[in-house]
């Protein structure tokens, strides 16, 4: 009887394991899907309409077409970002793949300008493995709850005329930089230079070269760099440098990348959405990363949609910067970590509705004495944590009402800083993870788990253990 048992259970085993690995040829062909859209509206209201829908070109480098990400673990079950793709087949009505992502509409929407009802259109994407038969796609955004409603609905036949077969990526010139093997069972990233005049080439080069190691001495990244693959795709731009705005500089560069993203000076983003991506199909990728032809401060990073960073901080005092910016950014856009910093002034933050926990890992509320990271707090340790916050907030005021014009900013603004980090550093909670008050832009009511992270100040500090934690989990779910 035993036996009998034993061996009924090992069948099982195998047939459930031979099941889940049978899902992808099942459904899916080894190549990519793109379904472009614009997403529209104003605060409290939002439209989706189709664009495009898009058969992705073979990769010059690889001879063939393929899917990227895993495929193995179809259905997303790291519940990140403010959207979420799924797919279902019509004829068994199953979902067969999803995946959570963030958009600009959807930071544009909290902005003044959404609030005072300026209708703006934003393009986008979304990737799937190409399937073999019918699918519906759905797009679902969070409530404030942050459950999940779906705003989208579209029927594709894959096998359709309505499908664009055409390849974008011309001539572009496409390269490995680091190659671990099948990019289903790797993290791949792109990188991509925007403000590189075809004289610059050879620059933005170096630079991907230098960020690729710079990354990889960054813990989780360090010990996982054989689970990633790195590519970059070179477009010279007509003009070097890229737009700001507040300086009136304007510049006709490749990828439209501007500084003054939603009025903030130093965010850095684009709305030529069609363009990076049409770019980026010349090799398979998982997440996008543009570099920037500026030493000037600034970037931006949107969870599975792209980061952007600045070339080279150019200061004496001010060298390390940019490689602070790129591993930062890098966090929002791949592990979906928020920003742990807050503003002393601002009480509660518009961006995290009050009373909610946000569905970033590293970013909560205390409810009931425990926080969702709870499980990473040791015994004896209080939450929320105490700590010298009103010492620290003057600090950072002090920071903030520096004049930024005059020679002697950058050293003012390190030795202000050394004091913050030595404050932090003689903290009783200093390395230990719990609940720290002052997080997500907000002074109040959010907590961070450690009091130091590459999340929360402008400075070389690796990653705290639960944006570590949550990075692992991500690269997991890609190459496992
Ligand atoms: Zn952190």
């Amino acid at each position: 009887m035993y036996r009998k048992i034993a061996s009924t259970t090992f069948l099982l085993v195998l047939m459930t394991f031979s099941a889940v690995a049978a899902d992808f040829d099942t459904f899916f062909m080894d190549k990519t899907m793109r379904v472009d859209y614009y997403h529209t509206g104003i605060k409290g209201e939002e439209i989706i309409s189709l664009d495009a829908v898009y058969e992705e070109p073979a990769c010059a480098l690889l001879g063939k077409q393929l899917w990227s990400g895993s495929k193995v673990n179809l259905i997303d079950t790291l519940n990140l970002g403010k959207y979420l793709l799924k797919v279902i087949d019509t004829r068994t009505n199953q979902m067969i793949y999803s995946r959570g992502f963030c958009s600009i509409f959807g930071e544009w929407q909290t902005t003044e300008e959404a609030a005072n009802g300026i209708y703006r259109s934003f393009h986008e994407s979304v990737l799937l493995p190409y399937p073999k038969r019918q699918v519906q796609v759905i797009i679902a955004n969070r409530d404030k709850y942050n459950k999940f409603y779906d705003i989208f609905s579209t029927t594709i036949d894959p096998e359709s005329r309505f499908v664009n077969r055409e390849s974008h990526v011309g001539n572009l010139k496409s390269a490995k930089i680091m190659y671990n093997g099948d990019p289903s069972v790797k993290v791949d990233i792109v990188i991509l230079g925007d403000g590189y005049a075809e004289a610059e080439m050879d620059r933005f080069r170096e630079r991907v070269r230098h960020y690729t190691k710079l990354l990889f001495t960054e813990e989780p990244f360090k010990s996982r760099k054989s689970d990633f693959n790195i590519w970059s795709v070179e477009v010279p731009s007509i003009d070097s440098g890229i737009d700001q705005p507040r300086q009136n500089i304007w510049k006709n560069n490749a990828l439209g990348c501007s500084y003054n993203s939603m009025d903030s000076p130093r965010y850095v983003l684009t709305y030529e959405n069609e363009a990076i991506r049409n770019i980026a199909s010349a090799v398979p990728y998982d997440q996008i990363y543009i570099l920037v032809n500026s030493n000037r401060y600034g970037g931006g990073g949107i969870y599975n949609l792209y980061s952007t960073c600045y070339d080279k901080d150019e200061g004496e005092q001010t060298s390390w910067w940019s490689d602070y910016v790129f591993v930062h950014e890098f966090g929002h856009a791949f592990g979906g970590l928020g920003d742990e910093y807050y503003t002393s002034d601002v009480a509660y933050s518009e961006f995290y509705p009050q009373g909610v926990d946000p569905w970033e890992p590293n970013v909560g509320i205390v409810a009931n004495g425990t926080v969702k990271w709870a499980s990473m707090i040791k015994k004896g340790i209080p939450v929320p944590t105490p700590w010298q916050k009103s010492l620290y907030d003057s600090l950072s005021t002090a920071i903030h009402n520096l004049d930024r014009s005059r020679s002697d900013y950058a050293d003012q603004q390190k030795q202000i800083s050394e004091q913050m980090h030595e404050l932090l550093r003689d903290q009783k909670y200093w390395n230990h993870v719990g609940a720290f008050e002052g997080s997500g832009y907000a002074s109040e009511g959010l907590y961070r788990p450690y009091l130091d992270c590459r999340m929360f100040s402008k400075s070389l500090t690796g990653f705290c253990p639960v944006c570590a934690k949550s990075i692992e989990t991500v690269i997991d779910f890609y190459t496992r």
